[in-house]
């Protein structure tokens, strides 16, 4: 019906009637690449963010961290012993938890590591991928990027191709390149001022966990930089955002922020281990609000599949179609752009 109503709309494209009908205004939903093409490369590898490029999603995701020299480096978080070598290549390196910190490496050292699949590590060392069914462990050859470098293939490809695909940068545990020292989110904004995205209508989303970072975000580092940036309140089930998903705590986000990425499972919430759901207000609240809700992470793995969505097509018509969020984070962003017809 969207779709028709779209034609209709292309052909009365000069029309007086079709620029102010309120169909017209609906915004289309977006389909945000999940740490790139994730389902079917290395996450957040330079080729994953090619291929989700080719895709033609609406926006690729960032995860930004610092190394030690103050580098922004694109992984999903700040240890590198997931997704690298690291344990081979700077075995005294780790700290005594036993992880590996990107924060206690420099760029140089991060680039001469090879990126492989996620995989989980056991106590003897033995590797096993997170996805058995995606890209297999240690082939090919892949490495870490810097975010300006992602920046520069994206605007790169816009260029090339004529495209306008937007960056959804994360500012990963903020809270903690604090503690160690290291501004994370200004670095973040300024790269991103450096690169052209500063107003609301630049085609960049900037996003982070932390409730108490985001409103500095906004009240302290937008205005110092004379910036003013989209910004996304992401929110799990943990007790830190029982507050924030109130209406009133709703409300008072949305003096400030212009969506919410929350989990999918604080929209739809089970009781019985995925058979049945209810839908919570946290969209109806959010978009009284004024935000675009843009829930994670939609994947094609059975395990990611609540029972009662039935299988991938089923979850993207529920909440895109019947709860009406404007987005999702996917990893198979090739599916979810042939659901919505395009
Ligand atoms: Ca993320």
């Amino acid at each position: 019906m969207k779709r028709m109503l779209k034609y209709i709309c292309v052909l009365l494209a000069f029309s007086f009637y079709c620029g102010v009908a309120p169909v017209t205004i609906a915004a289309e939903k977006i389909v945000i690449a999940h740490r790139g093409a994730s389902g079917y490369l290395p996450e957040h590898t330079i080729a994953a963010k090619a291929m989700a490029y080719a895709m033609g999603v609406d926006y690729i995701e960032q995860d930004v961290v610092m190394t030690r020299d103050g580098q922004l480096v694109v992984l999903h978080d700040h240890f590198l012993d997931r997704v690298t070598d690291v344990q081979e290549k700077f075995p005294d390196r780790k700290r005594k938890d036993g992880r590996y910190y990107v924060i206690d490496f420099t760029l140089d050292e991060v680039r001469t590591l090879d990126v492989s699949e996620r995989y989980r590590i056991d106590d003897d060392g033995v590797k096993t991928a997170v996805f058995k069914d995606r890209f297999p462990l240690g082939k090919s050859r892949f490495k870490v990027h810097t975010f300006a470098e992602e920046i520069e293939l994206i605007q790169g490809l816009n260029k090339s191709t004529g495209g306008d695909i937007g960056i959804y940068p994360e500012a990963k545990s903020p809270g903690f390149h604090l503690k160690e020292g290291k501004d994370l989110s200004r670095a973040i904004l300024e790269t991103l001022k450096r690169y052209g995205y500063t107003k609301k209508t630049s085609k960049v989303f900037f996003q982070t966990f932390e409730i108490k970072e985001l409103k500095r975000v906004h009240d302290e580092l937008l205005p110092m930089l004379n910036m003013d940036i989209r910004l996304v309140q992401l929110m799990g089930g943990e007790d830190a955002y029982k507050d924030i998903i109130t209406k009133e705590g709703i409300s008072q986000l949305a003096t400030y922020a212009d969506g919410i990425g929350p989990s999918m499972f604080m929209i739809t919430a089970t009781e019985d281990s995925g058979k049945t759901y209810k839908i919570t207000d946290l969209v109806k609240n959010a978009h009284e609000a004024g935000m675009v809700v843009h829930p994670y992470t939609f994947r094609q793995e059975k395990a990611a599949i609540p029972e009662f969505a039935g299988d991938y097509e089923g979850l993207l018509e529920l909440f895109l179609n019947q709860i009406g969020v404007d987005g999702v984070f996917s990893d198979f962003p090739d599916r979810t752009l042939e659901f919505l017809g395009r």
